[in-house]
């Protein structure tokens, strides 16, 4: 007990902690207020870790550096930057699409300075926000109007509140979609104020069945590409063509809710074809209402184009301001929108698409110059194999489209506890200075290096593996 004592008396005090090296620099670096707040803390442990008769306490230099230490780790910034080594490019939950190098210039001009955003340079008077995006907008589609909100499922939930509250939506059950995170159909109709009537059945739906649900009552057709499923065997869906002939014989506007709705064919690019904007509006859809961030290769934003009358109801609504796009979103929107303006070299600047059409046999080549460096990092525990493997879309688009991709897997060497090892090496690398993340696939960590552009950085970065690997999970 008395050593116990003894090594509490001996512990330093604040003000000793803070005159020592570490402590100067942590108080440089994070303010005074900070510096002390962490030293009384790290004191605070030592005392308690003593009294449990952990240990004898330490000098007034060691707890300085913990405070040093602690104060680093707590100022890393929670947005870190990743290696997306999982094969999916627009993947949901690494932040979906990446911007193209224009995108991100007008997105810091627009955070950087004052710009015309709602103001009218001609006449010196107010303008509007849309304004912006507009004519790009209605260029690529062919649309005769456009608006942009916060994300696809805002540009669904203004639509249908617009046009259908207390009224009648009517959809197909097979489209009754459920995406991530919570956007199901049903409820976003619910929370519009929309009443749905469902017609046809999950797998069949024919043109009578919608012709039978329009009534007085309703207030629009809604169509739903099925982003992130499909229902093959016997199936039967209206064409969009023959629903908008039906729509304008009953004066019953249709809306199609394209989800990824890319701006280009990208059959062009050896994928396969996903509906353009532009088919939809020329297929005789009222609405059209598609994503930013997933095939359009944007910021988060969701788009709605087509008819004028509809499109400027949707702006008196009250939800138009609570949903609109910031002034960083909409510069990043034009400047990516312009790079359509050249079909040809889009696929270039573009990340999204030059991701996607990145041909296999350059993404082997980088594998087999990346195996010999990520086989040393992991060895003698692990082994090393340049690998075919299958990339995906993501974000919904194209579910069921694998685009022929290359990869390393690694796998250890020991048969038995293999797994456990691959999640403790799967960690490992997600605790490198820039985290990087595979998949686990056929007892292997794969990492497919689709979307890797970054290579001398990827190899800086996994120098810090160095006995990672090893590291308690
Ligand atoms: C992705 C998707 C949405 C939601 O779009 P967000 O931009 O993620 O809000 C809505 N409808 C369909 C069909 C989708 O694929």
């Amino acid at each position: 007990m008395t050593g116990a004592a003894d090594a509490l008396r001996r512990l330093p005090s604040v003000d000793e902690v803070l005159k020592k090296d570490a402590a100067l620099v942590a108080m440089e670096r994070f303010g005074r207020a900070a510096a002390v707040e962490a030293a009384r803390q790290a004191l605070d442990e030592t005392r308690a870790a003593v009294r449990a008769g952990k240990g004898n306490g330490v000098g007034a230099e060691a707890i300085a550096a913990a405070v040093l230490a602690r104060l680093d780790r707590d100022a890393q910034s929670k947005v870190r930057a990743v290696f997306n080594l999982t094969g999916t490019v627009l993947h949901t939950n690494l932040g979906r699409a990446v911007l193209a190098e224009t995108a991100i210039e007008a997105a810091v001009t627009a955070m950087r300075q004052a710009i015309a955003l709602e103001f009218d340079l001609e006449t010196g008077r107010r303008g509007e926000r849309d304004a912006l995006i507009r004519g790009l907008l209605c260029r690529l589609t062919g649309a005769e109007d456009a608006t942009v909100v916060n994300n696809n499922a805002a540009a669904v939930l203004i639509v249908l509140n617009t046009l259908a509250k207390g009224r009648e939506a009517v959809v197909s059950r097979g489209e009754l979609i459920e995406i991530g995170g919570a956007f199901r159909m049903p409820d976003i109709m619910a929370r519009a104020g929309a009443k749905l009537v469902e017609v046809g059945t999950t797998n069949r739906t024919h043109r009578k069945d919608y012709a039978e649900a329009l009534t007085g009552k309703t207030g629009l057709i809604l169509k739903v590409h099925p982003s992130n499923y499909r229902i093959a065997g016997f199936v039967a869906e209206v064409s969009a063509h023959d629903l908008a002939s039906l729509a304008r014989e009953r004066g019953v506007p249709l809306v199609n809710d394209l989800g990824s709705g890319t701006l280009v064919d990208l059959a062009r690019y050896g994928l396969a074809h996903e509906p353009t904007v532009a088919e939809a509006i020329a297929e005789g859809a009222d609405l059209v209402t598609f994503s930013g961030d997933k095939l359009l290769g944007g910021p988060q934003a969701g788009f709605i184009v087509g008819r004028k009358d509809l499109i400027q109801k949707i702006n008196r609504n009250p939800m138009k301001r609570a949903l609109r796009v910031d002034k960083i979103r909409l510069a990043a929107i034009e400047a990516t929108l312009r790079l359509y303006g050249d079909p040809d070299r889009v696929a270039e600047r573009l990340p999204t698409l030059r991701l996607l059409a990145r041909p296999q046999v350059q993404i082997e080549a980088l594998a087999q110059r990346l195996a010999p460096a990520i086989a040393a990092a992991v060895a003698p525990e692990f082994a090393v194999e340049p690998v075919e493997c299958k990339s995906q879309i993501g974000s919904g688009a194209l579910p069921l489209e694998a685009i022929p991709s290359a990869g390393l897997a690694i796998r250890p060497r020991a048969a038995r506890g293999g797994g456990s090892r691959l999640t403790v090496l799967a960690a490992a690398l997600r605790r490198l200075p820039i985290p990087v993340v595979g998949r686990i696939e056929d007892d292997a960590l794969l990492l497919d290096l689709r979307c890797l552009e970054d290579e001398a950085g990827f190899l800086a970065n996994l120098a810090s593996l160095e006995g990672g690997a090893d590291a308690p999970a």
